[in-house]
């Protein structure tokens, strides 16, 4: 059996601002003039929630078989998978790798879903 992607959930606190674990960069919210801009270090593989990648690494396309297809083929490939885009992601089989899942809680149950890997 292949090592997948290991998993940490964020539920109480899925505002906190998520951190690449190998060399610190703030991925998500570091400007505060646009919260929503995404900052992509080497070690990212993905980012993403519930309805779309935000950002996609070529290690991730090439791990998950992803590379070369268009957004819209790839939109097919995540809702066809259980769980979508959480499911999809959590596919992915690079040694050490590391998701990071923030679960807003209900009724809105929005998920954030952050990706990465050590580099060579
Ligand atoms: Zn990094």
């Amino acid at each position: 059996m292949r090592n997948t992607i290991q998993r940490t959930e964020l539920k109480t606190y899925y505002y906190t601002p998520v951190h690449c674990p190998f060399c610190g960069t703030r991925v998500m919210g570091a400007d505060p003039a646009d919260e929503t801009r995404i900052t992509a270090c080497s070690h990212t593989l993905f980012i993403a929630h519930d309805t779309a990648f935000e950002y996609r690494s070529k290690r991730f396309d090439e791990n998950l078989a992803l590379d070369g297809l268009t957004d819209k083929e790839v939109e097919k490939r995540w809702i066809g998978e259980e769980g979508g885009v959480d499911g999809l992601t959590d596919q992915v089989t690079l040694a050490d790798s590391i998701k990071i899942a923030a679960y807003a809680p209900a009724p809105s149950a929005y998920g954030s879903y952050y990706g990465f890997a050590p580099s060579e």
